[in-house]
């Protein structure tokens, strides 16, 4: 089948009371990774690439990889999503080359560091989501900062999301999909501990679920950095401090209260350079690329299958048939987001 919307794998999430993971690609062992994990779990799939995976892996590379994994896997539903797109030039060059999600990331300024302010938030999202939305693509908004800095972006401060704002954002920008901040970071060092409600603001996705009980919410930095892939990677002369992520019974809890879309990056990338290192170690006479090229898949493939099965999009592949984009353009009219102003 053809890339899906995006909104639609989301809208299908809210029916059956689950979550999709969100993964990140640069390459052609992490696509087949999160394809062979959505094949053997039969889950829906998002993958999605920043700006920086697009700039490393050419956006005609990243093209034809994703038109390769709808050829091969044809039985899995699979969106590719802009993640973190700084502009809207950004989310156009996306949508030409045949994303069929975009975020808009108007948290941050254009230079992807510097905070914006709620008008400016308010004024490019809606700008995208008329663009985006009228070749049935979905966006993704966020509002309040995310910690760390990753592939460029962040401004390395936590502001957590305002659940009024949040109920004005949704209504003045039509964004299908909201990203929030609740205290997480991205990278591999989100606490210094294990989270308690303290650190990692549940209570926050359960106030705008109840204002907003529609939205889509999606919780960014959510890697739950596991013990074991931070001590193999160690084991093996990796250099990671100690480290806390967050935990999957929280992402699951969210999971409850409105948050249909769930980032997972860096447990992917924990996964693939442990099992490279083990692999370098044990026989430093190899030289076959392949020789730890496949295991590290392999150890991507591991995390995302269990990802799968926690968030609950396991078995829930074949429920729907795809929606066209222009099916999408047609509902988004009707829906009246597509000519709104503000
Ligand atoms: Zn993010």
């Amino acid at each position: 089948m053809p890339l899906v919307s995006m909104r639609q794998l989301l809208d299908e999430a809210a029916k059956g009371g689950y979550g999709v993971g969100a993964f990140n690609v640069n390459n052609l062992e992490q696509v087949q990774a999160i394809m062979e994990a959505a094949r053997e779990t039969n889950s829906p799939a998002i993958i999605q690439a920043s700006r920086g995976a697009r700039k490393y892996a050419n956006d005609r590379f990243l093209y034809h990889l994703m038109q390769a994994a709808t050829e091969v896997y044809s039985e899995i539903p699979v969106a590719l999503h802009q993640d973190h797109g700084n502009s809207p030039e950004t989310c156009r060059s996306a949508i030409e080359l045949g994303f069929t999600s975009v975020m808009m990331d108007g948290s941050l300024m254009e230079d992807a560091k510097t905070p914006a302010d709620f008008a400016y938030n308010v004024r490019v999202t809606h700008h995208v989501v008329e663009m985006a939305h009228g070749r049935g693509v979905t966006v993704e908004g966020e509002l309040g900062t995310l910690g760390g800095i990753e592939d460029d972006v962040g401004s390395g401060e936590i502001h957590l999301t305002d659940p009024d704002q949040a109920v004005e954002f949704v209504e003045r920008t039509g964004v299908d999909a909201l990203a929030v901040a609740i205290g997480t970071s991205h990278g591999a060092y989100k606490f210094t501990k294990e989270p308690d409600r303290e650190l990692l603001a549940m209570s926050i996705i359960e106030e705008i679920n109840q204002r907003l009980p529609t939205a889509h919410l999606v919780m960014h930095g959510s890697s739950s950095v596991p013990k074991e892939l931070v001590d193999l990677l160690n084991r093996y002369g990796g250099e990671i401090r100690p480290t806390w992520g967050v935990p999957v019974r929280e992402i699951q809890e969210g999971i409850k209260h409105g948050v249909r879309k769930v980032n997972v990056d860096t447990d992917l990338r924990l996964a693939a350079t442990g099992a490279i290192r083990k692999a370098f170690a044990e026989d430093p006479g190899e030289f076959d690329p392949r020789y730890y090229l496949k295991p590290a898949r392999e150890a991507m493939k591991k995390v995302v299958k269990a990802r799968m099965e926690a968030f609950g999009q396991a078995g829930h592949a074949g429920d729907y048939e795809p929606i066209s984009l222009e099916e999408m353009v047609r509902r988004y009219k009707e829906e009246g987001h597509l000519l709104t102003t503000t």
